[in-house]
């Protein structure tokens, strides 16, 4: 049935309430009541109907939190009221200094305090105008921040219209607050810039701010950002409120996303309490903080104290101690990727932190070397936060000698070096045939994730290459017995069961191959999807950009690098070899094997030792289940690994139920 204008605006409303409502629940209350698939077929249907009727699609749709591609950098904005900064304590003591001026500025004994967690992440200024959100900044230097509002769109615990009753809206409503990266998604995605030999972030709120200045927010979208609001800079109309506690309770019934763990403190033991619970939890709390907030609760004692220039009187950080130690850099060393992209890496003189010890660090990128200014020889402190991978926080003691310099050749073959300016520098080799590129191709190609050749690691691989038996992937595929007996530590065994494995290997499915072939931006989901979706290596080869970026999930940049690496004459050459091996070049239609895990959600944490996360997704999809992303009280099973993270300690207080691997796998296999 045709709708006509006015029964599609009727839809649309009903639909964006729908859609925001269950945003909130899902994202702000943790606390989903439909499933993925339910809230994804109404996302589809409001994209549809505003495709239909463009005259009624609006700024605050939800269909924005998908992102869009904007032209040009962000603007600067001018904050109305100043973003200040806080000031830090690092000691009870100098917390206990900090209430004596409060209580002496307000001239009394005794003050309601207000303390929440300090996130690490990227502050923001939020402005809503009449209810609705209009404009949302960074802090910048408190005065001058930039216009990321489109970004902001896409970060799905940001209300894009306030909740509740609209008598009640104020008419200008500009609340803080910090946007925020998780442990496990910023883990997951640096694991996937790894494995597409993207330059990795050195933390979440780098990746975080990364995120926030990206021109294309439908990248943003996909970084799963989420945001606490903490207080605000602008209130005019509505009811007044009269202290930081009534706030948050008023933002929460706005739909803001309040830190839970917050608390009103009616005596300062019970503010020196919380900063040594949380100093003791720390490492349990899913995304990074540095420290408690304490504010003076009353906005009258908050104005009477007032600031100075830089920070407020009223409030005050408490700074945890962290677990650090100093040593000293023996070396710092480049180490090229199987797309080129060159990664320094600091080589340490061990020293034992927080209970393991240290030799390397890797420095993430150049922009981070040069932030640190590290060199050679020079002793620096090193930091593990929580359960957090080891890093160097600075230089303590600078050494003589020459400042690290980005390498003007490549490190392992002299070739040339280009700098592209993605979402951050980023420096690679450019020379197709670097030997070290190829080797770390090879290595990937037959990783588990990919042709998953057992036997094939790098000690083969390097001899391989020394041997130059091998110059290109499918060289592999053509290698026989007296090729291996010439390796090391190669006997008839050996070369018998890797040349099966090689063998073995030519039946992998497409999605395999495609992953394999280490196209840049093309993780083993996009190579799925992908996969699926075209059937054959001859679709995917008639495919043009469009039909690609048409694929949900699938974004520009993958389209991009996907068209470029099949447009090359080397690519057609390659896939000529393949076929003429023999290898695989279809994707069988998913199937369902059987339907005892319909209905039921999983998820996964920790390291699993006997299959991939994605092996053991796709299992759970061929039976009929569903993998989500976040634990809430509707997921089925939690499948906990090695070293299981924040999910784990969230499944048990949720009381949902915990398996490990080995339950798992009795489960797949059962009848
Ligand atoms: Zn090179």
């Amino acid at each position: 049935m045709k709708l006509n204008q006015e029964q599609a605006r009727k839809e649309i409303q009903k639909l964006s309430q729908e859609i925001e409502e269950h945003n909130y629940r899902y994202y702000v209350l943790a606390q989903p009541t439909v499933a993925d698939k339910e809230y994804d077929s109404l996302l589809e249907k409001l994209i549809k109907l505003e495709k239909e009727f463009p005259e009624l699609k609006d700024i605050n749709s939800p269909s924005q939190r998908v992102g869009t591609k904007v032209e040009t950098a962000a603007n600067t904005v001018t904050h109305k009221a100043k973003m200040y900064s806080l000031d830090n304590t690092y000691s009870i003591d100098e917390l206990q200094e900090w209430r004596e001026r409060v209580e002496k500025g307000l001239g009394q004994g005794s003050a309601e305090y207000v303390v929440e967690l300090k996130i690490d992440g990227v502050s923001a200024a939020l402005t809503y105008e009449q209810g609705y959100f209009v404009l949302g900044a960074t802090r910048g230097d408190g005065l001058v921040g930039e216009d990321v509002t489109h970004a902001l769109r896409t970060v799905r615990s940001i209300p894009l219209k306030l909740k509740g009753d609209e008598t009640s809206w104020p008419r200008l409503l500009e609340v803080r607050g910090e946007i925020y990266m998780n442990h496990e998604e910023f883990a997951a995605l640096n694991k996937e810039r790894k494995a597409n030999d993207e330059i990795l972030f050195a933390n979440p709120r780098n990746a975080t701010s990364g995120s926030l200045k990206l021109l294309d927010s439908r990248i943003t979208a996909q970084r799963k950002l989420h945001c606490f609001v903490h207080s605000f800079g602008r209130l005019e109309g509505g009811e007044g409120i009269r202290t930081q506690w009534e706030f948050f309770n008023k933002a929460k019934q706005y739909g803001f996303p309040v830190n839970a763990t917050s608390r009103l403190c009616k005596s300062f033991k019970e503010v020196v309490d919380f900063c040594l619970e949380f100093q003791e939890k720390r490492g349990t709390v899913p995304y990074d903080i540095d420290g408690v907030v304490i504010k003076v609760n009353f906005l009258a004692q908050q104005q009477k104290l007032g600031a100075t220039l830089k920070s407020p009187r009223w409030a005050v950080a408490y700074k945890f101690p962290a677990q650090q130690a100093t040593t000293r850099i023996l070396d710092i060393l480049v180490q090229v990727g199987r797309t080129g992209v060159l990664t320094p890496v600091a080589e340490l003189d061990p020293v034992g932190c927080g209970g393991v010890t240290i030799s390397r660090s890797t420095l993430h990128n150049f922009d981070e070397v040069k932030r640190l200014g590290v060199k050679v020889g020079d002793r620096v402190l090193v930091e593990r936060a929580g359960d957090v991978i080891p890093k160097i926080v600075k230089v303590v003691e600078v050494a003589r000698g020459k400042p690290f310099s980005i390498p003007k050749k490549c490190p392992e073959c002299g070739g040339g070096i280009m700098k592209e300016n993605t979402e951050d520098v980023a420096y690679r080799c450019i020379n197709p045939s670097c030997p070290k590129q190829l080797e770390r191709r090879l290595v990937h190609f037959a990783s588990r994730g990919a042709m998953d050749i057992e036997g094939l690691g790098e000690a083969a691989v390097v001899q391989l290459l020394a041997k130059r038996f091998v110059k290109d992937l499918a060289d592999i595929y053509f290698l026989k017995r007296e090729h291996f007996l010439k390796l090391e530590l190669f006997k008839d065994k050996k070369a018998h069961n890797l040349i099966a494995a090689i063998a073995e290997s030519k039946k992998q499915p497409l999605s395999r191959l495609l992953f394999a072939l280490g196209v840049v931006n093309i993780g083993e989901k996009a190579a799925s999807l992908v996969a699926q979706r075209f059937g054959t290596m001859e679709n995917i080869l008639k495919a043009k950009r469009a039909d690609f970026e048409a694929i949900h999930e699938v974004g520009s940049a993958m389209a991009q690098s996907l068209t470029d690496f099949l447009g090359q004459a080397s690519t057609k050459k390659l896939l000529q070899k393949f076929k003429k091996a023999g290898v695989n070049m279809r994707e069988p239609k998913q199937q369902l094997i059987s339907d005892k895990l319909v209905g039921k959600k999983f998820i996964f944490t920790g390291e699993l030792s006997r299959l991939t996360r994605s092996q053991a997704g796709s299992f759970v999809k061929k039976l009929g289940g569903e993998v989500v992303s976040s634990v809430s009280k509707n997921t089925d099973f939690v499948v906990a690994g090695e070293n299981p993270g924040s999910k784990y300690e969230k499944a048990r207080s949720l009381g949902v139920k915990i398996i490990d691997e080995k339950q798992f796998e009795e489960m797949i296999h059962e009848k």
